[in-house]
């Protein structure tokens, strides 16, 4: 199957679970997971309508940003980093993304804060919350979170507008529903605390995303279904 046709059909399985959901196919966002991919895969998605593309290390989202910027006028690429940051790289995140998906400590926080004062800039983040609970996954405990967000109270470069986790991996997406929803009650407790209106919930991949959409995911984040097999990396 061509791209493009790949490209429809997740998009029709997004607006299906929306309405499934009682949603509207324009509450969720697609974001395309470029990673392991190179430049011309994302420029060729981009062509097709594609605006929002998600990396997962650093350096690649640094190679592709030089190399595809904002995307063109006709086709605008919107870049969203969704993997761990390490401290000693925050620097090369700056500029470099509309959303940060994996906020997960308060020293990044800090660490961030002074390179967006420099620059008079303000960063778009999601917490990562740990709901699978699993000791190899970054992100914040769920019993954390109230004491983590008001750690980040003083940290105001950083804008938090919502929340993003992995779920488990899992054979039947039906066995994640559970995490879904325990984060969807997390973000409308986030919401309430902070009055902040309804808040970013990003979750879902291709084998969940679904799943993810009918427990109120308002960014799904999908690499192989709509790219195919990752194979390797480009050399970081
Ligand atoms: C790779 C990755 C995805 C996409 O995974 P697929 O299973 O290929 O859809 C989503 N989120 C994060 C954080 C990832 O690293």
């Amino acid at each position: 199957m061509d791209t493009k046709n790949r490209l429809a059909i997740i998009k029709e399985r997004i607006g299906e679970a929306a309405i499934r959901s009682g949603r509207d196919l324009a509450d969720v966002t697609l974001i395309a997971v470029s990673k392991t991919f190179p430049s011309s895969a994302v420029s060729e998605m981009a062509s097709l309508g594609q605006v929002h593309f998600g990396e997962n290390k650093i350096q690649e989202l640094v190679q592709k940003t030089d190399e595809l910027g904002d995307g063109s006028s006709d086709h605008p690429i919107d870049w969203h980093f969704i993997g761990h940051l390490q401290r000693n790289k925050a620097k090369d995140l700056i500029g470099r993304t509309s959303l940060f998906h994996g906020l997960d400590s308060l020293r990044l926080a800090n660490a961030l804060q002074p390179r967006l004062e420099m620059r008079d800039s303000t960063l778009n983040c999601l917490v990562q919350v740990n709901v699978s609970g699993e000791a190899s996954k970054f992100g914040v405990e769920p019993s954390q979170l109230d004491s983590f967000m008001d750690g980040l109270s003083g940290v105001a470069r950083l804008k938090i507008v919502g929340l993003m986790t992995l779920a488990s991996p899992v054979e039947n997406p039906e066995d994640a529903r559970g995490e879904f929803a325990e984060m969807k009650r997390l973000a409308e407790g986030v919401a309430d605390r902070f009055q902040t209106g309804s808040l970013v919930l990003s979750m879902g991949m291709s084998a969940d995303f679904e799943v993810a959409i009918e427990e109120g995911a308002t960014h799904v984040r999908i690499g192989s279904a709509l790219f195919g097999v990752r194979h390797s990396r480009i050399p970081e």
